[in-house]
């Protein structure tokens, strides 16, 4: 079993640590919230006074922090006081070229790095069955394989540093453009007299299928689970798809690829937040698109 410290324990970190807990491992945890701090204690983390105080020791050091700015500070505080040879594992959501300066930082000390972005929302941390896209050395994912398996559903070593980000970034952008397609195609059947529950009979069987329609429909009623059905609760908030996409169209921009659709899914989600949406789950931006055309 191995020391893991663990730094971000907000709602993501608390229910992954908890779960590296319970497979046994011990976890040395720091965050900056008291209340955070507390649910950790609860959950077996031992609570250090610092981040450099949980690394001092360990094998592996996990960071689940909110952006890019976040991960590289801590790195800089802490790079240098782990011991050499420690395997670090970011799964913060970051952007590509903050990732690749993480891991710069772990080598220039020494250690082993991955960047390990999750999806799988705060429901797939509790239950561990987060999946994981992972980037960096053959070696390093070896490593981090067997230690991210109590909180995984599934790991995917996607190409060196950086490349976990990227398949993170990129899949998040169908999401946010299958939403609004999905959405869209919902409120012109309305319009059309055609009821959701026939649109979604024919379209989930035939070639406008796809996850946004059959997991998450963006209407109450055909799939029970999805949160059209509570009221729009998250799930995976619109203030969180509207930071991916964000990242998606500076990776765009940095890198030179045409996404004119990525860029349009990031207006309408920056407007549907800017109506105090950023607490409602993203696949209430349907109602959006219907006060648009009414
Ligand atoms: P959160 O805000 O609940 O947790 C982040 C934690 O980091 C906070 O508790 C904060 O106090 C702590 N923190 C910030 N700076 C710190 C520092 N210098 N030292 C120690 N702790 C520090 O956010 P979250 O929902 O847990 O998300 C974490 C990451 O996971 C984000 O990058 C997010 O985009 C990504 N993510 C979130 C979800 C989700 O559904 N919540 C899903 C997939 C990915």
């Amino acid at each position: 079993m191995a020391s893991i410290a663990f730094i971000g324990l907000g709602n993501m970190g608390n229910p992954m640590a908890a779960n590296l807990v319970k497979a046994g491992h011990t976890v040395l945890g720091f965050d900056l919230v008291t209340e955070n701090l507390e649910t950790a204690t609860q959950n077996g983390v031992t609570v250090m006074a610092s981040a450099a105080a949980a690394v001092k020791d360990a094998d592996v050091v996990i960071t689940m922090l909110p952006a890019g700015k976040h991960v590289l500070s801590v790195y800089a505080d802490i790079a240098a006081k782990a011991p050499k040879g420690t395997l670090f594992i970011d799964s913060s959501t970051i952007d590509v070229d903050s990732a690749r300066k993480a891991h710069a930082i772990a080598s220039e000390h020494g250690l082993l790095s991955i960047d390990a972005p999750v999806s799988g929302g705060v429901g797939g941390a509790e239950a561990g069955t987060l999946t994981f896209m992972a980037g960096g050395s053959a070696d390093a994912f070896a490593k981090a394989s067997p230690i991210l398996e109590p909180m995984a559903g599934r790991v995917v070593h996607c190409g060196d540093g950086g490349a976990g980000q990227a398949a993170k970034i990129c899949n998040n952008m169908i999401l946010g453009i299958s939403m609004i397609a999905v959405g869209e195609a919902f409120v012109l059947a309305e319009k059309l007299g055609l009821s959701h529950q026939a649109l979604y009979d024919v379209a989930s069987t035939s070639s406008g299928q796809c996850w946004s329609l059959t997991t998450y429909c963006p209407v109450p009623g055909p799939v029970p689970t999805s949160p059209a059905n509570r009221g729009y609760k998250p799930g995976f908030a619109a203030a969180l798809m509207l930071k991916d996409l964000k990242l998606a169209q500076e990776a765009a921009q940095s890198a030179g690829a045409a996404t004119p659709l990525g860029a349009e899914a990031t207006q309408l989600y920056t407007l549907f937040n800017a109506m105090g949406q950023e607490s409602t789950d993203f696949s209430g931006i349907i109602n959006f698109l219907r006060g648009k055309q009414s």
